[in-house]
């Protein structure tokens, strides 16, 4: 019976960038949006983008473009806020 030394590495806990939203990988963020504090998820199909503060409970809540252009400019707010 030979004993073998078996070297294990568990090196995967940096398998993550700075910055990164394992939960929305596969979705497309406006950064911009995402840098004030929102989810910043866009429907990728529609171009709709969600407006609703990062982390958000419930459903991401698309609106249009124009909208969200607005508010990464600071000219809008969201109503409900
Ligand atoms: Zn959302």
């Amino acid at each position: 019976m030979k004993a073998e030394n078996a070297v294990t590495t568990a090196s995967d806990a940096r398998s993550q960038p700075d910055g990164a939203r394992p939960d929305l990988s596969n979705t497309n963020i406006r950064e911009d949006l995402a840098g004030q504090g929102r989810c910043a998820l866009v429907h990728l199909p529609t171009g709709r983008t969600c407006l609703l503060p990062l982390r958000h409970h419930g459903p991401c809540e698309f609106h249009r473009p124009q909208e969200a252009d607005d508010v990464a400019a600071g000219r809008a707010t969201v109503a409900g806020e």
